[in-house]
């Protein structure tokens, strides 16, 4: 292997360009050329690439985002489309890729590797924490220090009007986000799409804590759960139930998404571009970099996109014990 490209692709997660740095500067470390390609699978099929050496990736590490943009490709799930693109990585002399990105970009990856035998390895970037393989995906760390950040500011309101306030967290179809930030930050009820609480164990534990002597109540919303059919169904739910409560809703969004990484997520992405691009010179292909007991790991990229992420039970059981 003499030249490796590294891409971004899918939606984009603080931490991104630290890994980026990383796998440029280990390519810098052996001696082997780096290409990043822009604007992920679409990137490629166009061709938009540019060499990267170690000193092109100066003051990224604390920067959200991504340098190498990210981006959706149609295209790429077409196989004409993949052999335009694997006829540009020839064309540039890539020997192989390292993909930053979610299980979407992996599924790709698997297929453009298994198609052209071209080896691939990836890296996970997403704040959800959904992928199999990995205690910790990128950008996580960083976003459960964004959402406490912002429900520690939705608890001085909160509390100073007496109201409760529903809060939707992102997640997709897990409660990772929910369940941490709502731990984290305090949250009197917790909801994921991994546990159902029902809308009326929700009135009943509100109840409980008004009585208990609480005046104003954070409830944490994973945006995958379906105690209610959406965050605002629920405040109307509880407003009809309970008229005495003043209910608010926020949705925290995209800001989610971006920031300067935590340090947790820099180091992170650091180990993970290092054990990326040894592992392709020691001749590993269709892997994913992930860590386990604080360890790096690889599991294979279709158990990586196939296997599902546990909700940590303890966690729960600390939760419930908290809102006590
Ligand atoms: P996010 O966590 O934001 O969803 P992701 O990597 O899962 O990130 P996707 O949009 O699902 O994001 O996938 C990114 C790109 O990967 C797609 O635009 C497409 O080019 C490629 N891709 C996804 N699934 C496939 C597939 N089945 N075959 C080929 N390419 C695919």
């Amino acid at each position: 292997i003499e030249r490796i490209g590294v891409m971004t692709s899918g939606g984009d997660s603080p931490g991104m360009n630290a890994a980026i740095r990383s796998v440029v500067r280990t390519c810098a470390y052996h001696k082997l050329e780096c290409v990043g390609i822009y604007r992920g699978y679409q990137g490629l099929i166009e061709g938009d690439f540019k060499t990267l050496d170690a000193r092109s990736v100066n003051n990224i590490i604390n920067k959200g985002g991504t340098i190498l943009k990210s981006a959706r490709s149609k295209e790429f799930r077409t196989r004409e489309g993949r052999d335009i693109a694997f006829k540009m990585a020839k064309e540039k002399g890539l020997d192989a890729l390292v993909v930053i990105g979610g299980d979407g970009s992996f599924t790709g990856a698997m297929i453009f590797s298994q198609e052209n035998d071209f080896p691939v390895m990836g890296i996970p970037g997403t704040i959800d924490n959904d992928i199999y393989g990995t205690s910790s995906t990128l950008g996580y760390d960083t976003a459960l220090n964004t959402v406490v950040e912002a429900i520690d500011k939705i608890r001085d309101t909160a509390s100073s009007h007496n109201r409760l306030f529903f809060v939707e967290v992102m997640g997709r179809d897990v409660g990772h986000i929910a369940l941490n930030a709502g731990v984290g930050a305090g949250a009197e009820e917790i909801l994921i799409p991994e546990e159902d609480l029902g809308k009326e164990r929700l009135i009943e534990s509100l109840k409980r804590s008004r009585a208990s002597g609480k005046s104003s109540s954070i409830v944490v919303v994973a945006e995958g759960d379906k105690t209610g059919e959406n965050v605002f169904d629920l405040k109307y739910y509880v407003e009809e139930n309970l008229p005495e409560y003043e209910v608010r809703v926020s949705v925290l969004g995209h800001m989610q998404r971006g920031g300067s990484p935590s340090c947790w997520d820099r180091v992170l992405a650091s180990r993970m571009g290092v054990k990326a691009v040894e592992s392709l010179l020691d001749g590993k292909t269709n892997y994913m970099v992930g860590i386990k007991d604080s360890m790096m790991a690889l599991t294979p990229i279709d158990q990586a996109v196939k296997g599902k992420t546990d909700i940590d039970l303890e966690l729960l059981r600390v939760s419930d014990i908290m809102t006590t």
